[in-house]
Parts: C-alpha cells; sequence; structure tokens
C-alpha cells in the first residue's frame, strides 16, 4: 500500500476533520525563514499517480505573498553576501550530512508524489546531494584572477560577486535533484533564492528547505512560493530578480527565456529531449541490450536523459527481438512495491497523451513489436501505468518521432551506415544527449566529434555528469549560454567585476594628459 507522507502536519494550518481519514494537507510557502500556509483560497491536489490519492494540496501562492518572498530575499542579500564563504560553505557539509540522514523520508516522498520506485527515488537524491557536495568547495570554485604589474605600479584582478536574488523554475520529473542543481550552488556563491517547485510533486523542494535550515541557512536566504504560469509570469518580470534557472518543456523555457531576458535577467533554460542511441554491429549485444532497457524505460522514460530512440546500423531483427523479451520482464508496479522496476507515469493527461503517439506511430507506418498501453496493475487498477512499449520501423517524419514522448516508448529505426545514422541524429531538432554502442574506438572517435548533442555517451546511455562538470544540451534542448553546475554553473551565478589599483608614489608636475591611457 502506498504510504501516505505526513510531511506537512506541523505547517498546516487546517483544522483536523471530525471523520478519521485527514483532509490533504496543504503545501506552505517558505518567506523569510518562516513555512506559512498560502492566503489563497486555490490549490491543486498533489496526486499520487499510482493510487489517484490526494497527497497533498499546492496553494497558488498570491502575489503579496511572492512579494514578501521576493523583499525577504532581496533584504537578506546584503548580510549574506558578507558571510564569510567558509560559513556558507559549513552550511552545505552540514546540508550534504542531513540529506543523508533523511534520504528514505526524501525517497518515500518522491515516490508518493511522483510515482518512481524506491530505488529511482534514492538516486534522484542522490544526485542532487552530489551537487550539495560540490558546493563544499566553492571558495576554490569562485577564485578570481590576479595579474601584477599590468601597468608601472599597476595591477588588475578579477573577482566573482553574486549576483542577488536569484530564482529556480522546477520540472517534476526529479523533484529532488534538480531544486539541488539550483539553490545550493546558488546560495553558496553568495545570492539569496526563491525556489518555485513543480506544482505535481512540491514536497521535496519542502523537505530540503527544512532540512537547508537545520543546517543553519539564515531566514530569507531560501525561500518557497508555488504555482503555474501566473508565478511563473511575476518572477520573469520581477525587478528585483536577477537570474532565473529553469528545467522542463520547451513550451515553458522558451517563453521563461524570452520574458525573463526582457527584463535584463539572465536565463539559464534546460529544455526537452529526444536522446538517440546508435548500435553499430559491433557492440558487445548483452551491455548494450541492458543499457537500451534501463534508459529507455528507467523511470517510465520520464527522464530528459532517457535513451527513446535506438538507431540500429545494419541489421537488427534478432537485436530487436532480444529487446522485446528483456522489456518483457520488467515488472510494472507502484514504485513502493519491492518488485517494480518501472512505476505509473505522473498524470491521467501524460497517458493519454503518451498513448495518443504511440497510435499516431502505428497508424502512421509504425510496428508495435510489444504494447504496455492496456496493462492492469493488480491492487492499482487506479494508477497511470503504461507498460515498456518499442514501436519499430520508425522514421523521421513521423509524429512520434519529432515529438517528445516521455513516457516508456522505444522507438527503433535503421540506417545503414555510421553516417547516415549520424545524419539522423543530428536532424532532430533537440540536442541533449547521444550515446554509441561500439567496439570500435575510430567510430566512436567519429561520433563524438560529429555528433550534435551535449551529453555524449560511448558504450553507456546518456551520462547526468557529475558536477565537477556540467549538465549540457544543444540546439532546442537549452538556451542561454552558462550551463547548470560545475564551473559554468558557478558562472552564471556570480558575475565578473575587474579591479585596476595604482599603488605607488606618483611623479608631481607630469601635467594631465586626456589621451587613452596605455601601458607603461
Ligand atoms: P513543464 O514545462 O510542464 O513544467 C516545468 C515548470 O514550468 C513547472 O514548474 C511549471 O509550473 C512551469 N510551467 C509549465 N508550463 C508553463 C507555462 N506555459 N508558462 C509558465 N510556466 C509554465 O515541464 P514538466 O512536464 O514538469 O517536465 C518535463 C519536461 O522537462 C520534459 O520536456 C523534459 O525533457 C524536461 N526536462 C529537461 C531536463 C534537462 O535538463 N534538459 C531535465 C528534466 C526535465
Amino acid at each position: 500500500k502506498a504510504v501516505r507522507p505526513q510531511i506537512f502536519a506541523k505547517f498546516s494550518t487546517a483544522a483536523e476533520p471530525s471523520s478519521k481519514q485527514p483532509s490533504p494537507l496543504r503545501v506552505p510557502n517558505l518567506i523569510g525563514g518562516a513555512f506559512v500556509d498560502s492566503r489563497s483560497s486555490t490549490s491543486i491536489d498533489v496526486i499520487n499517480p499510482a493510487t489517484q490519492e490526494v497527497v497533498s494540496q499546492v496553494p497558488l501562492t498570491t502575489n503579496e505573498e511572492f512579494k514578501a518572498a521576493v523583499s525577504a530575499a532581496k533584504q537578506t542579500f546584503p548580510s549574506w553576501r558578507y558571510t564569510p564563504i567558509t560559513t556558507r560553505q559549513r552550511i552545505m557539509f552540514k546540508l550534504q550530512e542531513l540529506i543523508r540522514r533523511d534520504i528514505d523520508k526524501l525517497a518515500i516522498n518522491i515516490t508518493t508524489e511522483q510515482g518512481k520506485t524506491l530505488k529511482d527515488a534514492h538516486g534522484d537524491v542522490f544526485r542532487g546531494l552530489e551537487v550539495v557536495e560540490h558546493a563544499c568547495g566553492m571558495a576554490t570554485l569562485q577564485m578570481g584572477e590576479y595579474v601584477p604589474n599590468v601597468s608601472n605600479g599597476i595591477d588588475t584582478y578579477s573577482i566573482r560577486e553574486p549576483l542577488g536574488v536569484c530564482a529556480g523554475i522546477c520540472p517534476f520529473n526529479f523533484p529532488a535533484m534538480i531544486p539541488l542543481w539550483m539553490f545550493p550552488v546558488a546560495v553558496t556563491c553568495g545570492n539569496t533564492f526563491v525556489l518555485k517547485p513543480s506544482e505535481k510533486d512540491p514536497g521535496a523542494s519542502i523537505l530540503l528547505a527544512e532540512l537547508a535550515m537545520e543546517a543553519g541557512l539564515p531566514n530569507g536566504v531560501l525561500n518557497i512560493v508555488h504555482g503555474t504560469n501566473d508565478i511563473v509570469n511575476a518572477i520573469c518580470d520581477d525587478e528585483d530578480i536577477r537570474a532565473i534557472s529553469f528545467v522542463g518543456s520547451n513550451t515553458a523555457g522558451m517563453h521563461i527565456y524570452a520574458r525573463g531576458s526582457a527584463t535584463g535577467k539572465r536565463v539559464q533554460s534546460n529544455m526537452g529531449a529526444k536522446n538517440h542511441g546508435i548500435v553499430l554491429p559491433d557492440a558487445s549485444i548483452d551491455a548494450t541490450l541492458n543499457a537500451l532497457v534501463a534508459a529507455g524505460f528507467g523511470a517510465a522514460g520520464q527522464r530528459c536523459m532517457a535513451l527513446s530512440t535506438v538507431v540500429f546500423v545494419g541489421d537488427s531483427k534478432s537485436l530487436e527481438d532480444k529487446l522485446v523479451e528483456r522489456a518483457k520482464a520488467l515488472k510494472v508496479n507502484a514504485g513502493t512495491e519491492p518488485d517494480a522496476d518501472l512505476g505509473p507515469v505522473i498524470s491521467k493527461q501524460a497517458k493519454e497523451r503518451i498513448c495518443r503517439l504511440i497510435q499516431s506511430g502505428v497508424e502512421s507506418g509504425a510496428r508495435l513489436l510489444l504494447d504496455g498501453r492496456n496493462i492492469v496493475v493488480p491492487g492499482y487498477e487506479h494508477g497511470n501505468f503504461i507498460g515498456p512499449t518499442i514501436l519499430t520501423d520508425v522514421t523521421a517524419d513521423m509524429e512520434c518521432y519529432k515529438e517528445e514522448i516521455f513516457g516508456p516508448v522505444l522507438l527503433c529505426m535503421r540506417a545503414d551506415s555510421l553516417e547516415e545514422a549520424i545524419n539522423i541524429v543530428n536532424k532532430n531538432k533537440y540536442g541533449n544527449g547521444a550515446s554509441i554502442f561500439t567496439s570500435s574506438g575510430i567510430a566512436a572517435r567519429k561520433f563524438h566529434t560529429e555528433i550534435e548533442a551535449g551529453q555524449v555517451g560511448i558504450n553507456v546511455p546518456i551520462p547526468v555528469p557529475l558536477p565537477f562538470f556540467s549538465f549540457t544540451g544543444s540546439k532546442a534542448s537549452f538556451a542561454g549560454d552558462l550551463n547548470f553546475y560545475g564551473k559554468a554553473g558557478v558562472n552564471f551565478y556570480t558575475q565578473i567585476k575587474t579591479i585596476t589599483q595604482q599603488w605607488k608614489d606618483l611623479p608631481g608636475g607630469s601635467g594631465v594628459s586626456l589621451a587613452m591611457p596605455t601601458s607603461q
């Protein structure tokens, strides 16, 4: 039975009803260090995708509360930016320890609100935890540069300063990892932050904020608001917010990039994906099939790193048969069940959309090798389940290929040569990631040189880079020029100040020169 978390109980202002069933709890805002119930009378239900149970209700934060959150962040900025970097780092040291302590609690919340398996939910937290660990070394990451004596008795140095109030807008698919891509880096650089979690699964953000406060993050450094389009537009338009980090779909991402930039903000926007895996005939078959199944169906395909399209070079019939065999063996169940390999998709609407795209593939000539649309999971008959689905004979003009499906659906295509396979990938509008499976170093090198994608895998499915690198992405998968975390992430949340100083006994009587100063 799915577990109903009680994490918001202590913030809830709702009176306990007389019946045995408690009413759904309201997710609080976090403003100036206080977890407070919103005054808004409008809420969105957070629904357990395996059961349709209402887990909690997320309010549409009012404009007044949003302004209060930004104002708390703005007022805290001067004291926080001058808090020694070592103190800011120590809070991250403590935060990583607390995340480890509460990883089970975070994972169960993620599984309940988002649906992914508990094991996968642990991974969601862990990959975010690694960013917190990286932020513990911010002093060296944020170091400036110094050139002595650029001119006689004159030195120049540059420092990286925080921007001010930054904001983060999150998607539903990684309720812990993606908030952790954002606020730990931003605040350790000295910024203050306003976070807008996904309205579909805001619980992990609240838990993480609680831990950040427990770790010693001062009131007002991290604030949380809730809602959908209106609050996002308010973030884009607010004059006190200096930068926006966004992860989510292209529709929202391009809108936020344009609207946020129009008011002079920095925006980094990580968007949709259609990741391809190219399989050459010399690939190690067993390992490749395992990688394709894991990356195609893990998290029910709801990862921006999902390998949703395979391009087989040469004959693929026997590989497709084996792929079907392995995909069939996967257990679809509620994420809380120990035997689950994949859980439900996020919502009924998502399920309908995925099924529609599968059907459109069939109608435009693709062949269904495995159809997961009619799956029934005993005990969870109302869940949004779709079993692993495989379509073959897919071509580039099909809607199921052009659109990001974001479900447990693997598309199979064929190419006669590596050249042709690379062309297929490069013609796709997305550029999040691509992988190749081969035992030829020459082929792998050609692939990584010519492929137009941010994350490139060689004999591994698309890897989420560890935090000393950055999560990249090109073409329609990314807008902006500074990526998330790693060096680029630090650069995104800081601006350069260049200081030129002169400390010498100045000769008198040399007069005034209005000519452009040049190095002497
Ligand atoms: P989404 O765009 O629907 O929602 C993301 C956020 O934007 C939410 O907080 C939502 O409230 C807000 N939003 C949605 N529509 C909006 C609109 N029209 N105007 C203003 N705000 C809006 O995305 P999602 O469904 O939560 O997440 C799935 C998408 O995220 C997929 O496309 C996936 O590929 C992408 N994603 C990308 C990466 C990456 O790093 N490239 C990582 C994870 C997810």
